[in-house]
């Protein structure tokens, strides 16, 4: 089996030993070559040098190296497929790089004044503008700098609208279907995040939703497609229910990437909704570094949006602070710049075929569901949107867990997929394809797990004991999160 996988993944070829760098290089070694001291020798300043760290003595070729070989022991989209469900490792095209690093824009100042920033300005005015019609949602904010960080924005402007009412609420209905970071955002901004049961198939029914709701309640925040994968087919029936009673309506819209072109989200009933960059619009996801949370509202709601707001005047744009109902700045300047290039080449170089994307991402992650559904128990059997739950019930039997599957697809040359989420599904799969991988690609994945399957019921322990072939074999995670060991 072992050599099968090898022979078809392509997984075996040179893999190099690396030590820290303390460990290699020699006493005196440098990465520069000074000229000939023509002064005499004078001993450093013990204050200025002080007990400083112990660098090790190394070449420049000695680092690169070192390097090299570390960024060879990682997997990411550009080296294959990266099924995370709920993450949309999308494959991130290489021109709106280099589009942010056309130098106007990636050397722009952001304190330079509006008269020489009307570049930059005219590209957010149009990305606010293309959001605002991607989503139906006409007034957007670019500032947030991720997901959750939109949700917070999106609770902000809900605290605000209520005040000024002059009748703040206490309350957030969350559903359990919700991204996790929605009830952390509703609570931070000091609302009471209270659970709403979904329905048997999965989505949010609108009695459940009448029951909860009353004038004590802000309102609901509703991730949609929901992390089962699944359109909330009753939104706009909840909704209602939500307004009826004075409240607003919070899209998670994370996931956007499903129904791009194809559901106009303030149609539906939503009120505030962020998008996820690094997600629907193939920005990096950035490993910590930046990311993008636009925020899109109702016209309602503009007023509340954080400033400074881009505007325009006749043909000049220039930043609007004199917005009296703003929740106030949520970013320093005018949020990651270099996050917006890279977004507004994307919705630029694919214009109408946005839509495409949502098509081929529902489809891809319909066929993976389809060809799997006799290998693994689906919990939900119904046409998904662009991710798939599976589960490991029909593998338990022969002592196989989720966590034994996602480790061997490594052996296959898979990143493994999300796993034990979401939470209302025990031992959840989560598989999100994304329209960037081709039906190759999809094939032999799905062929990986259907191998997976059979070899739960032939050879469980072969499971136990992977993966067998990354650098780096199962780790005791236990261990690891009790006693981390951050040297290496
Ligand atoms: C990813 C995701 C988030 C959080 O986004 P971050 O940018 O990671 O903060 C929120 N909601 C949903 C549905 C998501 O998939």
């Amino acid at each position: 089996m072992k050599d099968q996988i090898k022979d078809k993944m392509g997984t075996t070829g040179l893999i190099f030993n690396e030590p820290l760098l303390w460990e290699k290089g020699s006493p005196g070694r440098t990465g520069i070559s000074l000229p000939r001291r023509d002064v005499e020798k004078a001993p450093l300043d013990e204050k200025l040098v002080g007990d400083g760290p112990d660098f090790p003595d190394l070449s420049e070729p000695d680092v690169i190296r070192h390097f090299t070989k570390l960024s060879q022991w990682n997997f990411g989209v550009d080296s294959g497929m990266y099924p995370l469900g709920s993450c949309t490792m999308k494959y991130n095209p290489k021109t709106n790089e280099r589009q942010a690093a056309i130098p106007g824009f990636a050397g722009a100042h952001p304190l330079l004044p509006e008269s020489l920033s009307q570049g930059a300005l005219t590209l957010m005015f149009d990305l606010q503008h293309f959001l605002g019609e991607i989503t139906g949602l006409p007034a957007v904010t670019l500032q947030p700098a991720a997901g959750s960080h939109g949700e917070l924005t999106g609770m902000l402007i809900f605290a605000a609208y209520h005040k000024n009412k002059g009748k703040p609420r206490s309350k957030v209905l969350i559903p359990d279907t919700a991204h996790g970071t929605n009830p952390a955002s509703a609570a931070l901004c000091g609302f009471k995040p209270v659970a709403v049961q979904s329905g048997p198939d999965g989505v949010l029914l609108p009695e459940t939703v009448a029951d909860l709701m009353d004038e004590e309640t802000a309102g609901i925040m509703i991730t949609n497609p929901n992390t089962l994968g699944l359109f909330e087919s009753n939104i706009r029936q909840v909704a209602d229910i939500v307004h009826a009673k004075g409240g607003l309506v919070y899209g998670d819209g994370a996931n956007m990437n499903a129904i791009m072109g194809i559901v106009d989200v303030g149609d539906i009933g939503v009120d505030v909704l962020h998008l996820n960059l690094h997600k629907t619009f193939s920005t990096p996801h950035g490993g910590g570094g930046p990311g993008a949370g636009p925020v899109c509202v109702t016209e309602e709601l503009e007023p509340f949006l954080p400033v400074p707001r881009v505007v325009k005047d006749g043909d000049r744009y220039r930043l609007d602070e004199d917005c009296p109902l703003s929740v106030g700045k949520v970013h320093a300047f005018h949020g990651n710049f270099g996050i917006l290039v890279r977004a507004y080449s994307y919705i630029l170089s694919l214009g109408r075929q946005l839509k495409q994307v949502s098509q081929y991402a529902v489809l891809n992650a319909n066929y993976i569901k389809e060809s799997l559904k006799g290998h693994y128990h689906l919990p939900y059997d119904r046409p998904c949107m662009h991710e798939c739950v599976f589960t490991d019930k029909h593998q338990q039997e022969y002592h196989v867990a989720t966590l034994d599957i996602a480790k061997r697809l490594m052996d296959h040359g898979f990143h493994p997929p999300t796993i034990y989420f979401p939470l209302v599904v025990s031992g959840a799969i989560m598989i999100e394809p994304t329209e960037s991988e081709s039906k190759e690609t999809l094939d032999l994945f799905i062929e990986a797990l259907k191998q997976i399957a059979e070899e739960a019921r032939t050879c469980p322990e072969c499971l136990h004991e992977s993966p067998q072939f990354p650098k780096v074999r199962r780790l005791d995670e236990t261990a690891a999160a009790r006693h981390p060991c951050l040297q290496g």
